[in-house]
């Protein structure tokens, strides 16, 4: 084991001292609660909903405290991937209430990629520096088990160096039923394949009445949580993502991202948390039902940012800000606010867009080391696990506009939030 770096601990002392000081405006219950994560104590699922209705000058405190506890698990880093997201296919009969993506056989625009196509979209990637390709889709009902495995096959044929983000638990849920084997025996054969981590999507709200209402409980909690564990127990990392702003509440958020670092404290498997907020513009969800809320507000967006942050403190290091979800200006702002990475560059996203998302294209990863550098960080390019791939050195010509207080002090419209695939 390394010595203690002195100097490291003497600047972490004194920016623990320069933090506290400007907590004499905060509420006592707040005060105490950031005091102690700031010590080292674990925030707990209650302390974590008094967090989420901080505002005033207790939001300015959970804001530094989240920046600060970044700041001492991650350093001054932030970080982006350069990924192509591939959804082959958005058709699927499953339903999910909230999903704007999944279409009918015979819609118009329904469209499923054969494999060939899959293979040289991943190879034009390859071709413009890409070290990750996503892949998801909808539960087309024609596909068998098997083709999971010739995504894979197909892709490592054309570019065997890259790395398959691919398959979220529905998806693995719907290739293991197809395929008529375990969970287990299906991750298994898909890691011999190629497979090198999964999207924790489909994770929505980890709670059995908000996922009835959600996904008609098709993929339950429990099976969500099993998929995933299973994953880690084969060795395969995953994300772990919540999508919030719908029909949920703060006391849902809490339990969800305490599940979440459960998971985390029994198989060390998750590479990131990523907070993804609701997209409503076409989410039958929210086009159906007047009383589903339409994404989460700017404060609750920095909220979410920041209490994931300090609660999974020790556990994840990677909080992810979804550029997608929030637009490029916000998950800047997020750099801010907990958040050490904005995700993927993604070439093009049509999960997002087609559930209204104004976002969702692609940033170019100078865009990318801008937006980083304009945010105070200093960027780097990193693999999937988070390995640095790129540092940059780069002088920004000006500071991002400060969003989070204008959000703070007056409620602005928020421009994001999600759509589905699986
Ligand atoms: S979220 Fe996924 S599983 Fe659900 S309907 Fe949409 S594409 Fe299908």
């Amino acid at each position: 084991m390394n010595a203690p770096n002195i100097l490291s601990l003497k600047s972490d002392a004194a920016a623990r001292r320069q933090l506290l000081k400007g907590f004499a405006a905060v509420s006592l219950p707040v005060r105490e609660i950031l005091s102690a994560v700031v010590d080292g104590e674990e925030l707990s699922e209650t302390d974590a909903v008094t967090l989420f209705s901080a505002e005033g000058p207790d939001l300015d405190a959970l804001i530094a405290t989240a920046d600060f506890i970044r700041e001492r698990a991650v350093g001054n880093q932030a970080s982006f991937v350069i990924t192509r997201n591939i959804n082959y296919t958005n058709v699927c009969y499953m339903g999910c209430k909230f999903c704007g993506f999944a279409k009918r056989k015979d819609d118009e625009d329904a469209e499923f990629l054969r494999l060939e196509e899959i293979a040289k979209r991943a190879e034009e990637a390859w071709n413009r520096g890409a070290t990750e390709v996503c892949i998801q889709g909808g539960l087309h009902p024609d596909i068998d088990g098997t083709f999971y495995r010739e995504i894979l096959k197909a892709i490592k044929a054309r570019v065997p160096a890259m790395h398959i983000h691919a398959f979220s638990p529905f998806e693995i849920w719907f290739g293991a039923l197809k395929s008529k084997v375990s969970v287990a025996e299906f991750i298994q054969d898909l890691i011999d394949h190629g497979l090198g981590s999964m999207p924790g999507t489909a994770a929505e709200i980890l709670d059995v009445e908000i996922r009835q209402q959600l996904t008609r409980d098709k993929l339950t909690t429990e099976q969500w949580v099993e998929i995933i564990t299973t994953a880690h127990q084969l060795g395969l990392p995953t994300t772990a993502t919540i999508m919030y702003g719908h029909i949920d509440s703060p006391e849902h958020w809490a339990a969800h991202i305490g599940k979440i670092r459960d998971i985390q404290k029994q198989t060390g498997g998750f590479t990131e948390f990523v907070p993804l907020g609701f997209v409503h513009y076409e989410s039958p969800l929210y086009v159906e039902n007047g009383d589903v809320r339409p994404g989460p507000t700017p404060e609750e967006n920095i909220r979410m940012h920041a209490v994931s942050r300090l609660m999974l403190n020790g556990w994840v290091d990677n909080i992810q800000a979804s550029w997608v979800k929030m637009g490029p200006e916000y998950a800047q702002q997020m750099l801010r606010s907990g958040a050490n990475d904005l995700g993927g560059t993604l070439m093009n996203e049509s999960i997002s867009r087609a559930a209204g998302g104004k976002n969702g294209q692609e940033i170019v990863p100078e865009d990318m080391v801008r937006m980083i550098a304009e945010a105070g960080r200093q960027p780097v390019r990193r693999n999937t696990l988070y390995d640095v791939v790129q540092a940059y050195d780069y002088q920004p010509a000006r500071s991002a506009p400060n969003l989070i207080a204008r959000a703070s002090a007056c409620s602005l419209e928020l421009i994001a939030t999600t759509g589905g695939a699986a």
